[in-house]
């Protein structure tokens, strides 16, 4: 029987561009620029018509006053360092890698969790779930199933940005501003903006159960509205959906103005956000959904889900397309399991349900990783450079999307995916180099482990086939034996 050969060491072929612990190793980024245009990483709405110059060495947004993006561009200091590490210890790229790739292959149920990476990230990502039977989940994974179960089970209207933009006389905004999340949301459907072109020369925006964005006060073109929660916001949106469908329930007038505003609405919008809506928010979804469904029987509605922020929208959409399925899946040796429950990362962890973790958060802005219940198990991080190292794990500094890296990310809209440019250095290799790394070398390591057991079960045949040659090998030479044993005791 013929043993399988084992692959070249991956990180030999590496080591020249994953020279992470090199700054002078050639990535591609331009070390330095002066206002140049900039797709904003940073939130789901990635907002492409801003730029970035430098001062200093730090990132100073123009175009833009976005608290979000400026919190996140703070973060990226001149002159910050990060180097791998194994259980805190410096350690090369090389070692650091060798070491996650033998937990991985060691492991029989890995995790993969956070997934802050954009599309090359995830594509380069799910070879190696597939390798090593991983189950995927996001840091913001219950939240994507809220829209995801609905859309499941009933299918759903969307609708885009630029439709907003064009066509939406009434928006209705479910349980929160969405402008604190998203905040150049406003001026990106040009709502209350003088700019941008836009075929609505008056909107009402309504805020159902949330006090009106006080950025939107004062606007031109809009009339603003709030309205109070009849109950939660399940209750009201089962009685405002009762009202669309002119049943004859009693409903607070505030609410059954709404009704009617939204019947003779011609383009009605209903955004909503994942992160805001409770546990069980898919039924509300599925409400907003039912309204949605009951208008466009006359006139146009749809709903503008947002979030998918830190690669998440990015990652599911990849992961959708390689295996037909949306995260919270596993490619194990039962063939693809998707489990939107019980593949929850945070359950998993706590109930110790899992034995090694790759944690992936290059944006550095990702929620925070969950305890695991078994604080010795294998760890592995590849995050931005002031993402907390594992104590005990290994920690690999890569480059963000957007900032150190070229890449791709998916707008909250699901339609476009826009270009993200590498503008600067960040001498951090990228996520997908090092998940392509990791992929070659557990194979390596599982092919050396089906060959050392191959090896084993040949000498453990050979021993067998030994004993039974010392043996006697037919009932006629027992016989034989018997006989000659007779004969030779007699006198
Ligand atoms: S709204 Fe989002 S994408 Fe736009 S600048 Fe702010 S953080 Fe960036």
């Amino acid at each position: 029987m013929s043993s399988p050969t084992a692959p070249q060491h991956p990180t030999s072929l590496a080591t020249d561009r994953l020279a992470g612990s090199d700054p002078a190793a050639p990535t591609g980024a331009p070390s330095a620029m002066t206002g140049r245009p900039w797709t904003c990483p940073f939130c789901s709405l990635l907002c492409d018509s801003l730029q970035l110059a430098e001062a200093g060495g730090a990132l100073v947004l123009q175009g833009s006053d976005c608290p979000r993006a400026l919190r996140a561009l703070a973060r990226f200091t001149p002159g910050a360092v990060a180097t791998p590490l194994i259980a805190g210890q410096p350690a090369s790229l090389e070692a650091a890698i060798e070491q996650a790739a033998q937990w991985l292959a060691a492991s029989r149920q890995p995790l993969f969790g956070g997934l802050g990476t954009d599309v090359m990230g995830a594509r380069a990502l799910y070879p190696l779930a597939c390798a090593t039977g991983a189950i995927s989940d996001a840091a913001e994974g219950g939240a994507l199933l809220h829209g995801l179960r609905a859309l499941q089970d009933r299918g759903q209207f969307t609708t885009t940005l630029a439709e907003v933009r064009n066509r939406a006389d009434l928006i209705v905004c479910l349980g929160g501003s969405p402008g604190e999340a998203q905040p150049e949301l406003w001026r990106r459907v040009s709502v209350g903006t003088p700019d941008g072109p836009s075929l609505v020369a008056q909107r009402e925006v309504v805020f159902l159960g949330t006090p009106v964005d006080p950025a939107l006060e004062g606007r031109p073109g809009i009339t603003l509205t709030a309205i109070e929660l009849h109950g939660d916001l399940f209750d009201t949106l089962s009685l405002l959906s009762a009202r669309v469908a002119q049943r004859r329930v009693e409903a607070p007038p505030a609410l059954a103005a709404l009704a009617e505003r939204l019947r003779a609405a011609r383009y009605a919008v209903l955004v909503w956000e994942a992160a805001r809506l409770p546990v069980q928010g898919t039924l509300i979804v599925e409400a907003a959904n039912q309204i949605v469904d009951r208008l466009n029987r006359h006139t146009r509605a749809a709903l503008l889900p947002l979030g998918g922020a830190d690669g998440l929208a990015s990652v599911n959409q990849t992961f959708a397309w390689l295996s037909g399925l949306p995260l919270r899946s596993r490619a194990g040796p039962r063939g693809l399991e998707h489990e939107p429950v019980r593949f929850d990362a945070g359950d998993l962890l706590a109930c110790g349900e899992t034995d090694a973790l790759l944690w992936i958060a290059s944006f550095g802005t990702e929620a925070a990783r969950p305890a695991a219940a078994d604080p010795s198990m294998p760890v592995i991080v590849l995050g931005g450079p002031e993402v907390e190292a594992p104590p005990r794990g290994v920690f690999i500094p890569v480059s963000t999307p957007g900032i150190g890296q070229a890449g791709h990310l998916i707008r909250a809209d699901g339609v476009v995916a826009l270009p993200v440019e590498a503008l600067r250095d960040q001498g951090l290799p990228s996520v997908p180099e090092v998940l392509r790394a990791l992929t070659v070398r557990v194979a390596a390591l599982k092919i050396a482990v089906k060959a050392a057991a191959s090896r084993a079960g040949e000498r453990a045949a050979a021993m067998m086939s030994a004993q039974t040659t010392a043996q006697p090998s037919t009932q006629a030479d027992a016989e034989a034996d018997t006989q000659a044993d007779a004969g030779a005791r007699t006198p």
